[in-house]
């Protein structure tokens, strides 16, 4: 897999051979988590365009409900009422520079794409491809990075592969839980939350005293509902152990993972 992304001035490419060097995940802590607005700035006091757009569509958008769904960004009607409330909010506040195209971009998380470096990533991406395809010579090894902001500078080094990665490595990543009153809440958060993990909606099975037990799964409405009391239990109450795997299955990863339990000494039960 020949793999090349830009984002404005920056650009990266890699040449991904499965199984032999590390694959999206064994480095998924490089790619940033999404930018977000504190919720503070976008109720209170805002100060850019951007704000008044988060604003309608993180607080107005699932209040009024306009049109009964979630937000489309491909659909101008949903824009359309976007743009509505996002420019009532920046006239209220003496905001300038509101425009149809900002809360496009703004809702659809559009980064301005700078030509000339998707073209220089475009063509590493395109020589890779043939020196596999014609082995002329040895392939790229194995992740370059481009920053043309002020000159030109690039690097190429070889990243390597995590022995514990949750999509190459059969070696279970290890979870610290730190505190022991630490609800399944909180470790479906951790999650999701976790760069080297960014899950988006786990579902997670244990097996405990030999019985393999559902935790939680929003997937499926009916189990949600019998398990969704699991959510404020502490995961000592649910009976999970210090080494306890758990299975995780999400729409990040393209098998279930297996993840292990540790519990730190926790310094408030030994005083
Ligand atoms: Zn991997």
């Amino acid at each position: 897999m020949i793999d090349g992304g830009t984002e404005g001035f920056k650009g990266n490419v890699r040449v991904i051979l499965p199984g032999m060097n590390p694959c999206i995940e064994c480095t998924l802590d490089l790619y940033p988590p999404q930018v977000t607005y504190p919720l503070c700035t976008i109720a209170n006091t805002p100060r850019l365009p951007e704000h008044c757009v988060e604003y309608v569509k993180v607080i107005q958008w699932p209040k009024e409900n306009p049109f009964d769904c979630a937000i489309d960004g491909d659909d101008p009607q949903h824009i359309n009422w976007i743009y509505e409330k996002s420019n009532d909010r920046a006239t209220q506040f003496g905001i300038q520079g509101l425009t149809y195209r900002l809360v496009q971009g703004v809702v659809k998380n559009i980064i301005p794409a700078v030509a000339s470096t998707n073209a220089a990533i475009a063509a590493v991406c395109a020589t890779e491809a043939f020196k596999l395809a014609t082995s002329c010579s040895a392939s790229l090894t194995n992740y370059m990075v481009l920053n043309d902001l002020d000159g030109i500078y690039t690097y190429t080094y070889e990243a390597e592969k995590r022995t514990d990665c949750l999509a190459c490595s059969q070696v279970p990543r290890e979870i610290e839980i730190k505190d022991s009153k630490c609800k399944l809440q909180n470790l479906i958060d951790l999650l999701c939350e976790r760069p080297d993990m960014q899950m988006k909606n786990p579902g997670l099975t244990a097996i405990i005293d030999g019985k393999n037990k559902t935790l939680y799964m929003q997937m499926v409405a009916s189990i949600e509902e019998k398990t969704r009391e699991n959510l404020s239990k502490t995961l000592i109450e649910l009976g999970l152990r210090d080494g306890t795997e758990i299975n995780v299955a999400d729409v990040t990863t393209p098998s279930t993972v297996t993840l292990k339990l540790r519990f730190l000494q926790d310094d408030s039960a030994s005083q």
